[in-house]
């Protein structure tokens, strides 16, 4: 028997960011908000009510088709698809079916090893890109459960790949490609943590060399980007032990739940088809048609793509592993970015950055945005360039900004940190150190050039780091 191949597609659910819901006037961010009071009679599916397309959700959809590379279809229709369940009131789901909004793009993205260096460039096509709103949120409290109805209504876009991936890792690796995309267009948040991101996994397998696609095992609802990568690896093994039992791929397509504290697939159904949702165009919304010059005019607005961007930090010097860093930090990137303006120097900026800040924090237990913003840390580097403090010191005072939050001259004032540059106070100190290093200065006028770092050191020693080396060093050859 041929060896065997995994076989994997993708269908992404990413929460558009707009001020209102998909079909209504409600408030579409409901973090933090009492369950059931970003509601209205529209997203609580009451008999009667008329659902009114969101302009901003189209938009932005439509941004994150162009940078998919997908074709924008100009028609577009809205469809019911049916399902019962307690979180969806109006027992359908608004959705684009025949005509979705777009189709036929491609992402490219790359495998890393785990030092940040790329091992493969790889491309996965996307198939189509609808949209949606999505459903409420159900919570169990023993036999009891509650509906919230705050995210009924909330704009999905739906992202449907080819079956384009080999193993959990590419699929990982074009999550996260995806979810930069999203990001980068500011079509989602893609908050993974506020499940503003989900992955429906598709995996089946089929003899290399062959074409032929075997039914398939559905894993729904990954939330992050490890669970899908697990829920992949387990389903594969899966796959591939069935197939030596019984000599061949699953029957028909099912579906299956990841349970994460088990971390083993479920059995929840032989998958239903479209034909059990009973779809039918939504007659409350006409077609939607879409001028190219429209499309065009939001194209024109699209920036510079993750991909694109870490092209140009690679050519600023940076490794692969440092370019990804930023472009999976808007905030890190924006400091970066500040620095690098203000010092011309890409090295230097990703040292104080990427190495001292990120390490300062993580130190701390601390995320990006808690520590000092990009105008502290400018402040810090002026203080360094014109000589008040030493780089030394600058990392000092950066440690405490991080820990304390103040900002960099209240430190230095507060610690005494300024270094000493006045030439009389240099003068002083490089006397004391040559009265109290007499052997030095033997070697040093028998010709031992190195003597001098002696002094120098016993200098930086003395003013507790605070003299200026480089003053220190004019005034020891003029004293000498
Ligand atoms: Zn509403
Ligand atoms: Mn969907």
């Amino acid at each position: 028997m041929a060896a065997l191949e995994a076989i994997i597609g993708l269908e992404v659910h990413a929460q558009m960011s707009t001020k209102t819901k998909m079909f209504c006037a409600c408030d579409n961010d409901a973090f933090g908000k009492a369950p059931n009071t970003t509601v209205c009679p529209v997203c609580m599916g009451h008999p009667g009510t008329l659902p009114v397309p969101n302009a901003e959700a189209i938009v932005k959809a439509i941004k994150a088709s162009l940078a998919l590379q997908c074709t924008v279809n100009r028609e577009n229709h809205f469809d019911r698809k049916h399902y019962f369940y307690p979180d969806l009131p109006s027992g359908f789901q608004i959705s684009q079916y025949d005509f979705p909004l777009a189709s036929r793009g491609v992402v490219e993205y790359e495998i890393s090893d785990t030092s940040g260096r790329i091992e493969a460039k790889k491309v996965c096509r996307i198939t189509r890109l609808h949209m949606e709103n999505d459903a409420g949120k159900l919570s169990h409290h023993g036999t009891k459960t509650l509906v919230d109805l705050n995210r009924a209504g909330t704009p999905l876009m739906e992202i449907v790949t080819e079956p384009d991936l080999r193993n959990a890792e590419e699929a990982s690796a074009f999550a996260q490609e995806l979810r930069r995309i999203l990001i980068a267009v500011q079509a989602s948040e893609a908050d993974m943590f506020k499940g503003m991101m989900r992955f429906d996994a598709s995996i089946s397998l089929r003899e290399q060399g062959t074409e032929k696609l075997n039914p398939r095992s559905e894993i729904k609802n990954l939330n992050s980007f490890k669970a899908l990568e697990k829920a992949l690896q387990y389903e594969e093994k899966r796959l591939r032990k069935l197939w030596e039992e019984t000599g061949g791929p699953l029957k028909g397509d099912i579906t299956v739940g990841w349970m994460d504290d088990e971390e083993k697939t479920r059995l929840l159904r032989e998958k239903e088809s479209a034909d059990d949702y009973r779809y039918f165009p939504e007659p409350d919304i006409p077609p939607l048609v879409l001028e190219e010059k429209f499309v065009e005019s939001i194209r024109a607005t699209l920036p510079a793509l993750p991909g694109e961007v870490k092209r140009t930090y690679v050519e600023l010097g940076l490794d692969d592993k440092q370019a990804t860093q930023l472009i999976n930090d808007a905030h890190l990137r924006s400091m970066f970015d500040a620095v690098h303006a203000q010092t011309g120097d890409a090295k230097r900026a990703s040292s104080i950055v990427l190495t001292q800040l990120l390490g300062f924090l993580n130190a701390a237990e601390k995320s990006v945005t808690e520590g000092p913003d990009a105008p502290a840390l400018l402040e810090l580097i002026a203080k360094i360039d014109d000589g008040t403090i030493s780089a030394n010191a600058g990392k000092s005072v950066l440690e405490k900004m991080v820990a304390t939050g103040a900002n960099a001259s209240t430190i230095i004032a507060k610690e005494g940190m300024q270094q000493i540059s006045d030439d009389s106070a240099i003068d002083t100190l490089v006397a004391a150190a040559v009265a109290a290093n007499p052997q030095a200065i033997e070697s040093y006028k028998a010709g031992k050039q190195a003597a001098l770092g002696a002094i120098v050191g016993w200098v930086m020693k003395e003013s507790k780091g605070q003299a200026n080396p480089q003053k220190v060093n004019e005034a020891l050859q003029r004293y000498l």
